[in-house]
């Protein structure tokens, strides 16, 4: 059963205290009652604070180790009130903005909370777009249309694909950098978010053409010189999204993003997309939280240098399982 705030006072009294979130992460962590990480045994009791014995094998086990919330100095109902706020803001939050509501000491350390956040955002290869797709790259952190096939210096490539939902209607997103329009690179990301035999409506380009011969429907909408013009009427969705998010980048971030920490932008744009229609803000914040501690720790150097490191592990294929967005 999905158990979530469905208020700001629901919010405020049940993480109020440091108690109260551990509870909360206990039970996500274990949905299904304690497992014990080294003997499996399934009953516990708790020790002190942040910590449970196993009853089989006396193994002290922490509710916090193994997850991104793993030594973390600030009270944990602070990163409650962090996650929190990114959810229940319509367009997230910016480093600035959550420094000022939580008050926290330095932006370096607002920024580094965030960037942690994003990580738990989009679980890489799980959730796959279905059905009838479009797809389209575009260049994100410069003003005018780019070289095509070559990332220049201050833009990025970003592949986007969105399904189609009836006559104009959005289905899920999913997006990524790219280094080049290679049909190795467009591939590659197609197969990570794009189940195969779906149909994959793309311009003429020529890096996807490998389509069909990858299990995919292919259909080409825009020929070599009909111009953006037709490209918009014709791929109208993927150049919705690139539009809504270049505006999210320029408003809410200010245009301060790196292209070595764009793609986890790309995860924090694509997760609130992704649950637009949710009923409650909650659930996000549900959400956020379930995936936040099934995430390996990450290391400040890995943010900082914006490299996935091994908390990608649920790369594997075995990982990638159906299920819908919620
Ligand atoms: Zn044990």
């Amino acid at each position: 059963m999905e158990d979530y705030p469905k208020s700001l006072l629901e919010f405020e009294d049940r993480f109020s205290t440091d108690e109260g979130c551990r509870e909360y992460l206990y039970q996500l962590r274990w949905p299904e009652g304690f497992i014990c990480p080294r003997c499996k045994g399934r009953t516990a009791w708790p020790a002190t604070r942040d910590r449970i014995i196993c009853g089989t094998c006396r193994y002290q086990a922490s509710i916090t180790a193994g997850t991104i919330f793993q030594g973390v100095r600030k009270p944990l109902r602070l990163w409650f009130r962090a996650m929190w706020y990114v959810t229940s803001q319509k367009n997230g939050a910016s480093a600035m903005g959550l420094q000022r509501v939580l008050g926290l000491g330095s932006y370096v350390t607002a920024w580094t909370w965030l960037h942690k956040l994003r990580r738990a955002m989009v679980r890489p290869g799980r959730d796959r777009l279905e059905g009838e797709i479009e797809v389209d790259e575009t260049y994100v952190g410069g003003e005018e249309e780019g070289v095509r096939g070559r990332q220049t210096e201050r833009k990025t490539l970003v592949a986007i694909a969105v399904e189609k939902k009836g006559r104009n209607g959005f289905g899920r997103i999913r997006m990524a950098c790219i280094p080049d329009a290679s049909s190795e690179s467009l591939l590659g990301f197609i197969k990570q978010a794009v189940k195969p035999g779906s149909l994959i409506y793309t311009d003429e380009w020529e890096g996807y053409r490998g389509l069909e011969g990858n299990g995919y429907r292919h259909k080409i909408t825009v020929l070599k010189g009909q111009g953006k013009a037709a490209a918009i009427r014709l791929l109208p969705r993927v150049h919705r999204i690139a539009g809504l998010l270049k505006r999210w980048l320029l408003g809410t971030h200010q245009g301060r993003v790196g292209p070595e920490h764009l793609d986890y932008y790309l995860d924090e744009y694509t997760f609130r997309f992704n649950r637009r229609t949710s009923r409650s803000r909650g659930k996000l914040f549900y959400r956020l939280v379930q995936q936040a501690v099934q995430l390996d720790p990450v290391p400040y150097k890995d943010i900082v240098a914006g490299t996935r490191g091994k908390h990608q592990k649920s790369l594997m294929p075995q990982d990638i399982v159906g299920g819908g967005a919620n």
